[in-house]
């Protein structure tokens, strides 16, 4: 961080770089930070009173909107400058059927959380799980047992603030594993890097490949379309319960309205992605001991099937952990990948890295704050300054900033 510019929170917010994980607000605390609910369900900080030069400094630390390190390479890994560090790609899934059901794509991470608990690898998972008072919305978790783990499950297209309780996680002293986003993880990555409780406590970092989340409003066009009001809800599922699953919500007195997964993304501009997700340089868990995710031909699904996940195994600790949960019979593996498999699967993801430095360009000329990355693969996948590509990326961000797009 030395000598590097230094950003204010509203630098952060109101430029739209703010993904709403919470963590400043934990670290710095309640009489610092506390946030607004929006409509478009992001939970963005604001200062309760003016920020010290070392708050600030912290902040410009820990943020994950800003600051995306990459890692030291692990001696036992490869390198791919797309992909990051791999151990291992494999694919596979819960073995346990119903958590492979109830789960987002094939239960990867609920095994391997439900593995650590019963085999006391950790004390607790730290993650989400759908808002009992508002089920469209998320709240952070801490799982105990098996039952809060498998609740949990599901992947949710909303906003999410996870980390908003992770300073009394570490305060308690107990050791826990964390679950959530790539950028959740480079915020608690950040956070290792000036707080050592992390790396003592955390056992495990263990992520999801992600393609963005939406404003709440993309959700609740489809409650207008079911005549179902938020307030109504009892249960809220972005998806999960077969793969990918429908998307469904429940009023409490049984009414209901679902819509299939391909339906969903069909109508993919009615997704109003947040603009940092659409600037991303890590949507791939770089910084996570294991990333999960969807291992579909050409990144889309043809139908539902039984759910197959691929995991990313991007560390030595990641590795064991896998080996233990298959030979404990949490996880059932069945094949092996290559990074080319991974170029197939999500060709949004390497589209998307090998253009965000020619969007930061246009964010840079335009004075603006955006992500500063220290990642050597970035370097080698980015767009030639001098190619088409590069101008086009470029233009279209500058288009964008000149609407004002890049600020929700
Ligand atoms: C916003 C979003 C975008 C995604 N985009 C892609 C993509 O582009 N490509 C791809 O392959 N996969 C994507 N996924 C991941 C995919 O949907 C599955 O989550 C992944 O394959 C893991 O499946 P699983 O069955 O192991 O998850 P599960 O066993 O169901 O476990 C999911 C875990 O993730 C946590 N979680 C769910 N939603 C969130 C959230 N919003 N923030 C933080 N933690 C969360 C839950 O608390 C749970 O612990 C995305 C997921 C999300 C939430």
């Amino acid at each position: 961080m030395g000598g590097e510019q230094s950003y204010s929170l509203e630098e952060i917010v109101g430029n739209g770089l703010c993904m709403g994980c919470g963590i400043c607000r934990s670290v710095l605390g309640p009489e610092v930070l506390t946030h607004t609910d929006e409509d478009d369900g992001l939970e963005r900080p604001r200062e309760v009173r003016l920020m010290t030069d070392a708050e600030t400094q912290t902040l410009n630390a820990i943020c994950p909107g800003i600051n995306v390190s990459f890692p030291d390479r692990d001696p036992g890994a490869e390198h791919d400058a797309m992909w990051g560090n791999i151990v291992d790609i494999v694919q596979g899934f819960a073995a346990d059927p119903d958590v492979r059901f109830r789960a987002a794509t094939g239960g990867a991470l609920t095994a391997l959380a439900l593995h650590i608990l019963e085999s006391g690898k950790a004390d607790y998972i730290v993650h989400l799980a759908a808002d009992p008072e508002r089920p469209m919305l998320s709240k952070t978790q801490r799982s105990f047992t098996a039952d809060d783990v498998i609740a949990a499950s599901g992947s949710r297209y909303a906003a999410t603030a996870p980390l908003v309780d992770i300073q009394s996680a570490l305060d308690d002293g107990r050791p826990f594993v964390f679950v959530g986003k790539p950028c959740d993880i480079t915020a608690l990555s950040n956070l290792a890097r000036i707080d050592p409780r992390v790396d003592a406590l955390c056992r495990y970092k263990l992520t999801l490949v992600c393609g963005g989340f939406s404003e709440l409003s993309k959700f609740q066009e489809l409650l207008d379309e079911w005549d179902l009001r938020e307030a109504d809800l009892a249960r809220f599922s972005y998806r999960g319960y077969g793969c990918p699953g429908p998307t469904f919500a429940e009023a409490r007195d049984g009414r209901r309205g679902e819509t299939t997964y391909r339906r969903l993304w069909a109508e993919e501009k009615s997704w109003r992605n947040f603009y940092r997700c659409k600037i991303c340089p890590d949507a791939i868990g770089l910084s996570a001991d294991i990333a999960a995710l969807d291992i579909w031909d050409g990144g889309t699904p043809v139908g539902e099937d039984e759910g197959w996940n691929g995991f990313i195994v991007r560390t030595e600790a990641g590795r064991d952990l896998l080996e233990d949960a298959v030979a404990a019979g949490a996880v059932t593996l069945d094949g092996e990948l290559a990074i080319a498999d991974l170029d197939n699967f999500q060709p949004h993801q390497t589209k998307k890295r090998h253009a965000v430095r020619a969007r930061y360009a246009a964010m840079a000329e335009a004075g603006l704050p955006f992500p500063r990355t220290e990642d050597p693969g970035l370097d080698v996948v980015s767009l030639a300054e001098d190619s088409d590509a590069y101008s086009l990326e470029k233009s279209g961000t500058q288009e964008r900033l000149s609407r004002g797009n890049h600020l929700r």
